[in-house]
């Protein structure tokens, strides 16, 4: 089949679907958004993607023969392989043929892959890590997610649960984490774990900064917050950008001594803090990881923003093509 050089990218949410047309550049030329509702369950809920899936296209007038398939990055844990959505909590889904249930409803081919491992995809693609082959993402938002690029190609490990860094314990006795573990990465280096620490310095008198800028958006004390006061120079917004980067360079020193990666890349809403994030890992890893892979790795902030799930979800199409020219 001749190639269109088309793919729609979805990233699908617990909250949202959110749809773009992509060509092999990385550009986006149209884009959709539905609801998810994940109370209709698989079949509403790819339904919605499908409706999404018709906004982009008629925003771009095209149809869906013109392109090459459709690639989607899900939450949880996802058998690329047979297009299954083996484990989401954020769906609540098991066992979900989402590949199966769009391909039937869309006629064209539809690739599944775990939304970290997507934005990794997309980095790799046109974004930050283009051109490496081994490389280490996180995304930093309401949770840690992690991708592994090795030799080119996602890791997934044996039943595709490899890349899980967000849940890697790096502070034994710390909070609580999400999974039901206590001091995992996610707990204290994602965005939201840097919302309940300005919230708790606020609270101890040790941020009139933070206290200001949170009541300038009626209250709320986010991640971004602390990243705004941390550049006014405010030390308790800082000292906290630099704690839940020095976590991140725990897990990365043993990455780097694992696995010997040309490249870290920190992505997701809360990579905005940059080098008040970065030099903390930098720090950590030239101590803490063997000389040799720490002399050689470098860490970058992602450069595709939101759109990197997307995008690499999109690829997943001509990815599959390549590597599996010549079996069919
Ligand atoms: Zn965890």
């Amino acid at each position: 089949m001749a190639e269109h050089g088309i793919a729609l990218g979805i990233d699908l949410g617990g909250t949202s679907v959110k749809v773009g047309v992509v060509n092999r550049a990385g550009e986006i030329l149209s884009r959709g958004v539905r609801p998810t509702e994940v109370e209709k369950g698989p079949s509403g809920v790819a339904e919605n993607i499908a409706l999404a899936v018709e906004d982009a296209l008629q925003a771009a007038g095209m149809q869906l023969s013109g392109l090459d398939g459709v690639g989607v990055g899900t939450p949880g844990i996802c058998d690329a392989a047979r297009g299954v959505v083996v484990s989401s909590g954020n769906l609540n889904w098991k066992n979900v043929p989402l590949a199966d249930l769009l391909q039937r409803r869309l006629g064209v081919p539809v690739r599944l892959e775990n939304d970290a491992n997507c934005a990794g995809l997309g980095e790799q693609w046109c974004g930050a890590a283009r051109g490496h082959d081994h490389v280490i993402l996180y995304t930093l938002g309401t949770g840690v997610g992690g991708a592994l690029i090795l030799g080119g190609r996602i890791y997934g490990g044996a039943t595709g649960w490899a890349g899980e860094l967000g849940h890697i314990r790096v502070a034994p006795g710390g909070p609580a984490c999400t999974c039901g573990l206590q001091g995992c990465l996610e707990a204290v280096s994602s965005a939201t774990a840097m919302a309940r620490e300005g919230r708790e310095a606020v609270a101890a008198g040790r941020s009139p900064a933070m206290a200001r800028l949170a009541a300038e958006q009626g209250g709320r004390l986010d991640a971004r917050v602390v990243i705004t006061a941390a550049r006014e120079g405010d030390p308790a917004a800082q000292q906290i950008l630099r704690q839940a980067g020095e976590y991140l360079g725990i897990v990365s020193a043993m990455l780097v001594s694992a696995l010997n990666p040309e490249l870290i890349v920190v992505g997701g809403g809360a990579s905005h803090a940059g080098d008040f994030l970065l030099e903390p890992m930098r720090r950590v890893i030239a101590e803490q990881a063997m000389p040799g892979p720490a002399s050689i790795v470098r860490v970058v902030q992602a450069s595709l923003g939101n759109d990197a799930g997307l995008i690499g979800a999109a690829t997943l199409i001509w990815r599959w093509a390549v590597q599996n020219r010549g079996r069919s």
